[in-house]
C-alpha cells in the first residue's frame, strides 16, 4: 500500500478539500501510474455533490488521467516503465458477459468498476485522478501516442471518447449533417470529431459568444437554440444530433430538426430528467431518441490513435489542485474554454509543503 495525495469531499454539500488515501501495490497484471495531468468533467461534479444519489464518501473524482508508468507487475507485457498512458473511466469489467467479451466494457453486463465511486454498480469504493497516482490493471490502461500537450490529451480519456462513441456507431462521416447540442467539454470534442469525420457541422449553443470559437474548432454552422427562427430554419434536416447537455431542456426542439430515420444521442446526464418528447416528433418521420455511455478500452485505443495521427486535443484551461471548487462553479455557468485540466505537480507541491 502507498500513502497517496488526493483531494475529496467528505459529503454532497462540502467542498473537495486535501485529504489522503491508500493505493495498492501493483499485483503481476497492474501498472503503477504517476498521474501527470487530470481533466475536470461535469460528471465529477454530479458525482461529487451526489446529484445521482449513488455516491459514496469520501469521493475523490478524475476519470481523464493521463500519466507516466512507474512500475509493472510481473505479468504485465503491454507497457513498460516511463512509458505515457491514460486512464479513462473505468478500472475493471467483468470479462466474461457478452459486452466484455465484445470489447464494450463500458455495457458491462454485471457492471463495470468506475475509476472512481466504484459501488455505482455495487463494488469497493474506487478513488479516481484528483490524487497523485492510481494503480490499474493493464487492460484498462490505454497507450498514449501524443508526444506534446499531454494536459490537453487528457479530456480525451473521457469526452473524447464519449462523443467518438456515438458519431462512429452512427457512422457519422462525409455526406451528413450533423449537429452537437452544448459547447462544453463533451460538445467541444463532438464538433472536432465530427469535423474530423468529414461531416458537415452544426453546433447548437444557448452561449451567443462561443460563435467565433465554435467555428475555429470546426463547425460549419452555429444555431443560438433559443432563436426558434435559427432553429426552424434547420427543421427536417439533420441525420444525426449528438446532445451533452448536463441540464434538463425541450428535446422536441431538437427532434423535430431530424430528418427521417434521424437519430438524436443523449450523451448528457442531468441530475433530473428532461420532459418527455412529444410521440408525434417521432412516429411521423421514423426518427429514434437514443443514449450512449463512454466507450470501451479498444474504441477508446482507436480514438486516441484517431487523435495523435492527427494532431486533436482538447482545448483547456490549466489549475492548480487548490482552484477545483471555483472551477466547478464557474463549469456550471458554462464558463470554461473548453476543459478544465488539474496539474498534478500542484497538489504534489502541496502535499510536500504539508
Ligand atoms: P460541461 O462542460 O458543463 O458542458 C455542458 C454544456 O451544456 C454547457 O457548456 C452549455 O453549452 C450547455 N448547457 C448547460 N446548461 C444548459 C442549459 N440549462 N440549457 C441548455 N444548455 C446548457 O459538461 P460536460 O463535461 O461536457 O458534460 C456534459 C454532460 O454529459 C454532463 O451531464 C455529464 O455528466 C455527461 N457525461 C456523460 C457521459 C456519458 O458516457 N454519457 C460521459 C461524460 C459526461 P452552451 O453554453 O454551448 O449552451
Ligand atoms: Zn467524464
Amino acid at each position: 500500500m502507498t500513502r497517496t495525495a488526493a483531494y475529496a469531499t467528505p459529503a454532497a454539500d462540502k467542498p473537495l478539500r486535501a485529504h489522503s488515501i491508500e493505493r495498492r501495490a501493483p499485483g503481476a497484471h497492474d501498472v503503477q501510474i504517476e498521474i501527470l495531468y487530470c481533466g475536470v468533467c461535469h460528471s465529477d461534479l454530479h458525482t461529487a455533490r451526489n446529484e445521482w444519489h449513488n455516491t459514496q464518501y469520501p469521493c475523490v473524482p478524475g476519470h481523464e488521467i493521463v500519466g507516466r508508468v512507474t512500475a509493472v507487475g510481473s505479468e504485465v507485457k503491454q507497457f513498460k516503465a516511463h512509458d505515457t498512458v491514460g486512464v479513462g473511466c473505468m478500472v475493471d469489467s467483468c470479462g466474461h458477459c457478452r459486452p466484455c467479451r465484445e470489447g464494450e466494457e463500458n455495457y458491462c453486463e454485471n457492471g463495470f468498476t468506475a475509476t472512481y465511486n466504484g459501488p455505482m454498480f455495487g463494488g469497493e469504493n474506487t478513488y479516481g485522478g484528483y490524487s497523485t497516482q492510481i494503480v490499474v490493471d493493464e487492460k484498462f490502461v490505454l497507450r498514449i501516442r501524443h508526444t506534446a500537450d499531454l494536459a490537453a490529451v487528457a479530456p480525451l480519456l473521457c469526452a473524447g471518447i464519449t462523443t467518438y462513441s456515438p458519431l462512429r456507431h452512427w457512422n457519422v462521416g462525409p455526406g451528413k449533417k450533423v449537429g452537437i447540442v452544448g459547447l462544453g467539454g463533451l460538445g467541444h470534442m463532438g464538433v472536432k470529431l465530427a469535423h474530423a469525420m468529414g461531416a458537415h457541422v452544426v453546433l447548437f449553443t444557448t452561449s451567443p459568444n462561443k460563435e467565433a470559437d465554435a467555428k475555429r474548432l470546426g463547425a460549419d454552422e452555429v444555431v443560438i437554440s433559443k432563436d426558434s427562427e435559427q432553429m426552424s430554419k434547420h427543421t427536417g434536416s439533420f441525420d444525426f444530433i449528438l446532445n451533452t447537455v448536463a441540464a434538463p431542456h425541450d428535446l422536441d426542439a431538437y427532434l423535430a430538426l431530424l430528418n427521417r430515420d434521424g437519430t438524436m444521442c443523449l450523451v448528457g446526464a442531468p441530475a433530473t430528467p428532461h420532459p418527455s418528447p412529444a410521440v408525434f416528433n417521432l412516429i411521423f418521420k421514423r426518427r429514434a431518441l437514443a443514449g450512449s455511455l463512454i466507450g470501451g478500452i479498444r474504441e477508446t485505443q482507436e480514438m486516441l490513435d484517431f487523435c495523435a495521427e492527427r494532431g486533436i486535443v482538447s482545448d483547456i484551461e490549466m489549475i492548480a489542485m487548490r482552484d477545483i471548487n471555483q472551477a466547478y462553479e464557474r463549469m456550471l455557468k458554462s464558463d470554461v474554454k473548453y476543459r478544465f485540466v488539474i496539474d498534478m505537480q500542484t497538489l504534489k507541491d502541496e502535499a510536500k509543503a504539508a
